[in-house]
């Protein structure tokens, strides 16, 4: 066959987890939490189990979680939105973002994408026959460059995505970026595609900017969350996607058709224990302690902090200690120093290396300490 995505290879998460794995390294690359989950929330699971509900959940998602979901926005971004027509749960946030930009685009539609991205942004939009307009974040603060945005504007631009707090780099959107994004989207038929995922891993006293704290950009907005990332279990795949109900419709006609429902244990659970706010609101200060922690650690070592206000993971500049590419250093720390990351290269379509190395301090405190030790080795 021809390949849909003939420049495309394994993605890096898998590349640098099973590397971890064969040299049983310590895992700071791929971001997932190494600490355990809510048991409360793992036994409601087992409970809405042996109550019996174990059949397809509807299409757009349990309707007592899209309610829950729904008060739960209004209280954090004072924004009423409708459980009917506004939510549609989905397996994970990535299939989100797939689902959107599968939604909206038309062949030759231009998309507006700030690297380093999340490794799944540039092929989704491709295989969805769109092109991608890629934008350098400003290094060292990986800002957004909006005079930049302005120029690649064309009468094909469809979408802008956007995600704070981001991955890789953990910068945050200012609300004078929310600023310089509606004034270009205003009177256009531009979309915003809000990766949000990372809501509530926010630092330093800093309030996240979502989109659903504005009604008007919601209006030409999908916005993609994950509960993977709130609860601490990536692995459950389930996340949702908030839009306005005309968008929904058209979401909801790709949905249907591809995978249809998601697991209904599961989102029996989360509609029981999302009610427990202090089980979200209390992350920032919570992982913000683990990025602390990780960060006078790190003070010990050669790298150099870039620093940044949220997400799972911290960025550090190896520039004048090695020449190698950021991928094959990453390689070499897992081989010999028994730490894996991930090179920030990888959020770049060409591959553009800053010699940056991304690193996931969701760790419990022994992960960070054992990572440590391969870490001040290397000079
Ligand atoms: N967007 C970003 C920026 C992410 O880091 C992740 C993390 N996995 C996702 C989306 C996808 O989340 P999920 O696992 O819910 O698909
Ligand atoms: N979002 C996670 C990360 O950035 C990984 C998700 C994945 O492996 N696809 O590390």
């Amino acid at each position: 066959i021809q390949s849909k995505l003939p420049n495309v290879g394994t993605t890096i998460f898998t590349v640098m987890s099973q590397l971890a794995v064969e040299h049983n390294a310590v895992n700071l690359g791929q971001g997932f939490p190494d600490f355990m989950m809510s048991e409360e929330l793992t036994d409601l699971v087992a409970k809405a189990m042996r109550d019996g509900f174990n059949q397809y959940a509807h299409m757009n998602g349990l309707p007592l979680l899209r309610e829950r979901l729904s008060e739960k926005v209004a209280q954090l971004y004072q924004i009423n939105i409708h459980p009917d027509t506004q939510i549609t749960v989905t397996p994970g946030g990535t299939y989100a973002i797939y689902t959107a930009l599968t939604t909206v685009l038309q062949p030759g539609d231009e998309v507006i994408v700030f690297e380093p991205a999340y490794d799944s942004y540039i092929p989704n939009i491709e295989v969805n026959g769109g092109v991608a307009v890629r934008i350098a974040l400003q290094y060292p603060d990986y800002s957004i460059p909006w005079d930049e945005v302005r120029a690649k504007l064309t009468s094909k631009t469809r979408v802008i995505m956007i995600n704070s707090p981001h991955n890789p780099t953990g910068s945050v959107l200012s609300e004078q970026d929310i600023v310089e994004l509606r004034s270009i989207v205003t009177n256009t038929n531009i979309l915003i595609l809000s990766d949000e995922v990372y809501e509530h891993l926010i630092y330093d006293g800093i309030t996240h900017q979502s989109i659903l704290r504005h009604a008007d950009l919601l209006e030409r907005s999908f916005v993609c969350f994950s509960f993977g990332k709130t609860y601490h279990c990536t692995g459950w795949k389930l996340g949702y996607c908030i839009a306005s109900p005309s968008l929904m419709a058209e979401f909801r006609k790709i949905h249907q058709f591809n995978c249809f429902t998601c697991d209904t244990p599961k989102q029996v659970a989360l509609a029981a224990h999302i009610t427990h706010k202090e089980a979200y609101l209390s992350l920032g200060t919570m992982l913000q302690e683990k990025r602390d922690y990780f960060r006078s650690l790190m003070a010990n070592t050669a790298f150099k902090l870039i620093p940044s206000h949220g997400s799972y993971f911290e960025c550090y500049s190896f520039e004048g200690l090695s020449n190698l590419a950021d991928k094959d250093l990453a390689i070499y720390l897992t081989k010999h120093h028994g730490v894996a990351t991930v090179p920030v290269s990888a959020f770049y379509k060409d591959s553009t290396d800053n010699q940056v190395l991304r690193f996931c301090f969701a760790k419990q405190k022994n992960t960070l300490d054992k990572a440590i030790e391969g870490l001040v080795s290397f000079k």
